[in-house]
């Protein structure tokens, strides 16, 4: 690194925007030189515990030496081709190893967890033939930051103010949050609208980005219920319950999903791709060809990587890992924090005030990223028990 940090820090404040943030910035990020295992080394010398995982993505950690040969091997023959007109044989692995482990018949790759949301919505429209255009979801939700996936995120916490007259309006069930009277609401949400709605999208059983919440199988299964009386398709978004996050390969794959998204984990955090896949009758009844097809769709870099990650996914320990830190944030966090698999979460009353509990996570040698009211964490699979002891140490005294 040749500018000193400080210079560093005034370009970056000056040049470079940052998530949901002004420009310029109001606080300073950190500059991150190198990362290894769980640690992430800082330009000043100073090392953090990531419990973040890069936002839930590094389950393998950094410089992973499995996922780092596969890149560097990858790099000796190509690191991208287009894919309209041309297939490699690792899209093909991958696309067969993502079926075989979801259920799915099809996959669309795309490069990102948002744009394969879009990819979803878009296939459930074909689906319809432009009979039917609406969705449902659930408060609560978050699917991502591009157009089609904002009008399905929570209207409170997402940004549907904020676009207001721009969003196309869906359909809100109330918080998933299981109870004879959520059921009754839901289910006469469906039957009012069902003529016009193309499927109902939801993040199973986790809830992200739009509040950390974990809500009950037997909200999928009336979901599931509902979608086939009314002739919806039923979309998950497991792009942040995917590969093992919650204790399960996937959250909602038991509950019989015709649409699934995948991203984050898939390729071990190293680079973007995410993917779109759907059951065999759904592809049957799409109008023509699904119109969509990005620049870097299947790029061989990203899909030899998550190969690799995914490999060591099927070989590997995660199942002990992930139920380890279940064990691990239930021993170690208060009595009313939630926890499942490796995401533990806990909620204030208030909001939390962002650079008092970033620098209190800092002191703790930890990497912490709240938002709103929640300080969370949602460590790599290999983070040790000492490691992830430091890790809810950093999020009590945060609290
Ligand atoms: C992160 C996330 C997305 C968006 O993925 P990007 O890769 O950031 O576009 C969509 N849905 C869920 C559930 C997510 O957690």
């Amino acid at each position: 690194m040749v500018a000193a940090p400080e210079e560093l820090l005034e370009l970056d404040r000056r040049l470079v925007w940052h998530p949901y943030g002004p420009m310029p910035a109001t606080s300073a990020p950190l500059a991150v030189a190198s990362a290894e295992g769980v640690r992430l080394k800082l330009e000043d010398g100073r090392e953090l515990i990531d419990g973040m995982a890069s936002w839930w993505c590094a389950i393998h950690g950094y410089r992973h030496p499995v996922l780092d040969a596969a890149v560097r091997d990858q790099l000796e023959r190509m690191a991208h081709v287009m894919f309209g007109g041309l297939t490699h044989e690792g899209a093909v692995r991958l696309a067969e190893r993502l079926a075989r482990w979801t259920g799915m018949d099809h996959v669309f790759f795309a490069d990102s967890g948002s744009v394969s949301v879009e990819v979803a919505i878009k296939l459930a429209l074909q689906y319809w033939h432009g009979e039917r255009t609406r969705l449902m979801t659930v408060r609560g939700g978050y699917h991502g930051d591009t157009f089609g996936a904002m009008a399905i995120c929570d209207p409170d916490g997402g940004m549907h103010s904020m676009w207001k007259g721009v969003l196309p309006t869906h359909v809100f069930a109330p918080l998933p949050e299981w109870s004879e009277t959520w059921a009754a609401e839901t289910r006469e949400l469906a039957a009012r609208h069902a003529h016009e709605l193309a499927a109902i999208v939801v993040e199973p059983i986790v809830q992200g980005a739009g509040g950390m919440r974990f809500y009950a199988p037997e909200c999928l299964a009336l979901l599931r219920e509902l979608c086939d009386e009314h002739g919806m398709l039923l979309v998950f978004d497991e792009i942040a319950t995917g590969f093992g996050r919650t204790g399960e390969l996937f959250a909602g794959t038991g509950f019989g999903p015709d649409i699934m998204c995948v991203g984050k984990a898939l390729t071990g955090g190293y680079m973007t791709l995410a993917a779109t896949l759907c059951r065999a009758h759904v592809a049957e009844r799409v109008d023509g060809p699904l119109m969509h097809g990005p620049t870097f769709m299947a790029n061989p870099l990203a899909v030899a990587c998550a190969l690799a990650s995914t490999q060591l996914l099927e070989d590997g320990g995660w199942r002990d890992d992930v139920a380890r830190i279940d064990r691990g944030l239930r021993a170690r966090l208060p009595p009313d924090a939630r926890v499942l698999g490796a995401i533990g979460v806990i909620e204030l009353d208030e909001p939390v005030k962002m650079e008092r509990a970033t620098r209190i996570a800092v002191e703790h040698g930890v990497w912490l990223r709240p938002f709103r009211n929640l300080i969370y964490c949602m460590p790599p699979y290999i983070t040790s028990d000492e490691d992830l002891a430091r890790i809810t140490e950093a999020m009590v005294a945060c609290a």
